[in-house]
């Protein structure tokens, strides 16, 4: 192709695509977002401040692993602030091709009928809120949902399911699942369900980190167990016919070091592909 009919080439495209008026046509624009790379949105999180100059004050983040996780496996990581208002979600949502349900708080028992036990850690209603939103909208859009550690739990309760307010709770818990020692360093073993999403991205036994009290007790409905640990706990949870794959552990912190955690990532790029 000479200079000539490129421009000519272009020219032609450009006419096309902005159609009369100079209005970008549909079919342009979705041509357009097939080819650019996916956005994923990372659910965010809400710090207060302990000391310095503002006690108290508020910060959203996410921790900087999950951004460099979900970018690593070839996405655009997104992190979207933590808020309770509905229409503000919708447009986060809208704005993204897939979701990361990320760790952080103790999920509120009351919310699946349970008051406060003891060893429950600090909750944070609005999180609960914001965790509610974002799945419910990524779930009328069809968008894969990928829950991690208090994610998994989320996605739990969200869609009718209850926890171990505290692993001391679960009758024959033997093993260790809040580690000491570095975050990326795998502590305990895992079994993979034959026939799941996380059996074929990671083979039928792993090891893991470990970084939760709380564990997924009644499984809900619309939800299937993919993975356990030695102690019967509940380490992998997945979606029976929507695009929902959640664990336990935290793949973000090991995915420099274990090139299989990657693939967790790249799955909500391409679910079906995977
Ligand atoms: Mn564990």
């Amino acid at each position: 192709m000479n200079d000539n009919t490129y421009y000519t080439s272009m020219l032609t495209l450009y006419d096309v695509c902005l159609g009369e008026r100079g209005v970008m046509r549909t079919e342009c624009t979705d041509a357009r977002a097939n080819h650019r790379k996916k956005r994923i949105g990372i659910g965010g999180n809400l710090m207060f401040m302990e000391g310095g100059i503002f006690p108290g004050y508020g910060k959203s983040y996410v921790n900087d692993d999950y951004v460099q996780a979900v970018a690593s496996a070839g996405g655009v990581p997104m992190i979207l602030p933590v808020t309770d208002e509905e229409d503000i979600v919708e447009a986060q949502i809208e704005a993204v091709d897939g979701l990361v349900i990320s760790g952080g708080w103790d999920v509120d028992p009351l919310l699946w009928g349970e008051e406060p036990h003891e060893k429950l850690g600090s909750t944070l209603p609005v999180r609960d809120t914001f965790d509610r939103l974002l799945i419910a909208a990524a779930r009328r859009r069809g968008l894969p949902i990928l829950g991690i550690c208090r994610g998994l739990q989320s996605l739990n309760v969200v869609l009718g399911g209850t926890l171990y307010q505290d692993m001391s709770e679960a009758e024959g818990s033997f093993v260790r699942h809040f580690q000491g020692g570095h975050p990326a360093q795998a502590t305990h073993t895992v079994t993979a369900e034959p026939g799941s999403t996380l059996h074929r991205l990671l083979g039928p036994s792993l090891t893991v980190n470990s970084f939760h009290h709380m564990a997924a007790r009644r499984i809900a409905p619309g939800l299937r167990v993919t993975a356990r640990a030695a102690d019967g706990t509940v380490e992998g949870l997945e979606g029976i016919s929507e695009p929902i794959l959640a664990v336990q552990w935290h793949p973000e912190m090991m995915h420099r070091e274990r090139s299989d955690m990657k693939r967790l990532f790249q799955w909500l790029l391409a679910p079906a592909d995977t």
